[in-house]
């Protein structure tokens, strides 16, 4: 099976940022942090190597100390990130390694983008990813401190040249700037060496030269803005890269979260939390004219199963019925393991004698899986099921008992039916606006499991249901809305 890249670094990236030790993850940053500053050398060393061009609008002077203060940090930031090893146990010593590293990185970083110009695209990019990443990696706190200080220099060294400051820049002075196409916004410094190129010691004869500026402009715009290009746009990709892949951790987390919420891990059905909110959902949700049914059903002589044949095997029956009944059922049934070797089906809109056969179908789909254990062992399995039908006509019923004995103060706790001014409207749309008391659904449960409790007695593998053991007038089984 092909594997996609992107998977591959997905699983890398969730396995640093959830399962790797703090000391690991602040190596891995700092390595991150080599990587780049190694990227800045060799912009350093392109421009020494074609310094015959570039020396026209690159500060050579300058370019030199900025050279050896990038190899310093690219060797001290290495030699950082084996550093985290060592103090992997010891949580205060990490921090403080924690702190240096940002620390020294954001200084670095806001030199470079001053020294670049700083209104660049590497500007933005930069304070962006790094902050990023390093949320990602290391203490939160200590990366959105060093952000708040990057933005508080990046303001500063913007507002230094009005205040007739000079701030050391790489970029020489360049015809770009020159009228009549102004490109970019010039900085006070860049005004003055403005005035100084018009003196022109680069023009030819001192003399402003059309031909000269525009091949000035050019080739020293492309130079500046593929320097840019080249600073951001690999950090720029990761960082997206890097938001992709933690939307799909965050959303496989959350599909996971809600999965353990609401199934059962053995058989994948709903589990009884979520089995009961769905049944209460589809009780409010239940139309004037529909009945309701609900089916308990229970494996017979599991104990012994799991008794004879090992845990592993009673799981593995567990599973063959929950198939069973979900193959056997259609999609608006609701089936949640209610218990052990309990099972819950509840059938919105199903009439009695519908839900009857359904209930037998049960049964036999059940009694007709056979579970082997070894070449010379299988055997099968056989369920009991207990049904009740809540007929549409019982629902009123038991709302009208209810409001009586809530007058009474009886003991029921049910909110009274909130009749809309649009009453004429609702019957339209026979939606049944009868509020059922609070543990219908227990009730309903109940009620179905006197009759499995019935077909247990019967000597198993049996449906029985409640309504007609009511009908006859089982002295065991008392109405649903009797307290
Ligand atoms: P009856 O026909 O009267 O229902 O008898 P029974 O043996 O099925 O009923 P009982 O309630 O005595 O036994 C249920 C057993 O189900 C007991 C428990 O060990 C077993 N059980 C509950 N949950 C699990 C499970 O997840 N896996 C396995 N293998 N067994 C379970
Ligand atoms: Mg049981
Ligand atoms: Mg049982």
């Amino acid at each position: 099976m092909a594997v996609s890249k992107f998977y591959l670094g997905y699983k890398q990236l969730s396995k640093a940022v959830f399962e790797w030790e703090a000391a690991d993850r602040t190596a891995l940053l700092a390595a991150f942090m080599v990587i780049e500053v190694f990227s800045h050398w060799l912009w350093c060393l392109f421009v020494w190597y074609r310094r015959d061009i570039y020396s026209n609008y690159v500060d050579i002077t300058l370019l030199y100390p900025l050279w050896i203060l990038v190899s310093m940090v690219g060797v001290f930031l290495l030699w950082m990130s084996s550093r985290f090893s060592p103090v992997r146990n010891a949580k205060s010593n990490l921090y403080t390694w924690q702190a240096i590293l940002i620390t020294i990185y954001s200084a670095y970083i806001t030199f470079v983008i001053t020294i670049l110009g700083h209104s660049s695209l590497v500007t933005g990019v930069s304070l962006v990813g790094g902050a990023m990443l390093g949320m990602m990696l290391i203490s939160r706190r200590y990366v959105w401190r060093a952000f708040v200080g990057q933005i508080i220099a990046i303001l500063a060294v913007t507002l230094f040249p009005y205040f007739g400051i000079t701030l050391p820049n790489l970029r020489q002075m360049i015809a770009t700037t020159l009228p009549p196409n102004i490109h970019s916004y010039v900085t006070y410094n860049e005004m003055a060496m403005m005035k100084d190129a018009t003196a022109a010691t680069v023009l030819p004869n001192g003399r402003l030269n059309w031909d000269s500026v525009n091949y000035l402009r050019q080739s020293s715009n492309l130079l500046w803005r593929s320097t840019h290009i080249y600073m951001s746009l690999p950090k720029a990709i990761f960082i997206i890269y890097m938001f992709r892949t933690l939307l799909v951790i965050l959303d496989d987390s959350r599909k996971e979260t809600l999965q353990h919420a609401n199934q059962d891990e053995l058989t994948q059905l709903k589990n009884r939390r979520y089995g009961l909110m769905q049944m209460k959902q589809a009780l409010v949700s239940i139309e004037r004219a529909q009945d309701f049914s609900v089916i308990l059903l229970d494996l017979d002589w599991f104990k012994d199963i799991n008794d004879s044949y090992g845990h592993d095997i009673g799981d593995r029956v567990l599973v063959t019925v929950a198939q069973a009944l979900l193959q056997s059922l259609t999609d608006d049934a609701i089936v949640s393991r209610y218990g052990g070797e309990e099972f819950l089906i509840v059938l919105p809109d199903t009439k009695h004698d519908s839900a009857m056969v359904i209930a037998e179908q049960l049964r036999l789909s059940i009694a007709d899986q056979t579970i082997v254990v070894d070449d010379n062992t299988t055997f099968n399995v056989t369920a009991s099921l207990g049904l009740y039908t809540l007929t549409h006509d019982e629902r009123h019923c038991i709302k009208h008992t209810c409001e009586k004995l809530s007058q009474t103060e009886s003991g029921y706790q049910f909110k009274k039916p909130q009749v809309s001014k649009s009453n004429s409207e609702r019957a339209d749309k026979k939606v049944d606006t009868v509020e059922l008391p609070q543990d219908i659904c227990q009730r309903l449960i109940c009620m179905a499991d006197k009759a499995l409790y019935n077909a247990k007695g019967l000597g198993r593998d049996k449906v029985v249901s409640a309504n007609e053991m009511l009908k006859a007038g089982d002295t065991k089984i008392e109405s649903l809305y009797s307290n």
